[in-house]
């Protein structure tokens, strides 16, 4: 399997945001999202065995959460399932960090999927694979990356149409972040204000929670591998 690269840091996103975690990240995107913060991943990397891969994992931390991601993961399904597993089997809590524009049929119940649904103005809106709702367990999670009203009426929407705060653990809005943001660690560097995102939250009850990117906010926001 092609890797970019394999770290330990604080897992930015998600409900699992602040819990030390691995992140196993993968090369490749078939999306190109308007602020991916991941575009180095898009080619290069090295190839490594499953095998490698685990041992790598086991070096950084013999135990502990471990999150798959890219680029889009499920592009490598054929070697990113099986691994998954090993790790499973080994004993980490695994995420799978995916667009779910790919099947996710394959994915072991027991990983956790955190499914990026894009929006209107992410520049890949309708990418998301409506079948993988299906695919979705109670332990899995939604998120929405939003850069203005539009993009937060869909979320508020889409979530209400496949009654998403019954079928997974969390609905996650997340502000869009500048993608030449750098230097300055606050909201300054978000395309839609945070306070504004949380008043329409409140002002619809809507069933979602709101998330911030924590590791933005930690090291520099052009930081890689952090
Ligand atoms: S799916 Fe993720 S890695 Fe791919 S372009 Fe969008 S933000 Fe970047």
């Amino acid at each position: 399997m092609q890797i970019i690269e394999i770290y330990r840091s604080i897992q930015g996103e998600s409900s699992y945001a602040g819990v030390p975690c691995i992140f196993v990240r993968l090369a490749g995107c078939n999306l190109r999202c308007d602020w991916c913060d991941s575009e180095y991943t898009f080619t290069g990397g090295k190839k490594m065995t499953i095998e490698e891969v685990e041992s790598q994992v086991e070096q950084l931390s013999p135990h502990g959460l471990v999150e798959v991601t890219g680029g889009e993961p499920m592009l490598q399904e054929k070697e990113v399932v099986p691994l998954m597993e090993r790790l499973l089997n080994a004993g980490y809590n695994v995420l799978l960090e995916t667009s779910g524009e790919r099947p996710l049929q394959s994915v072991p119940k027991e990983i956790i999927k955190i499914v990026d649904v894009k929006c209107p103005h992410s520049g890949e809106p309708d990418t998301f694979r409506l079948e993988n709702l299906d695919a979705l367990t109670s332990r899995d999670e939604v998120k929405f990356v939003i850069s203005d009203r539009t993009d937060y009426e869909f979320a508020r929407d889409f979530t209400a149409e496949h009654q998403l705060g019954s079928r997974v653990s969390s609905v996650i809005f997340s502000p869009a972040f500048g993608k030449e943001a750098s230097g300055t660690r606050d909201t300054s560097h978000c395309l839609l204000d945070p306070q504004a995102l949380a008043e329409w939250m409140l002002a619809d009850s809507a069933p979602a929670r709101l998330g911030l990117q924590l590791h933005k906010f930690i090291w520099d926001p052009a930081m890689k591998g952090v």
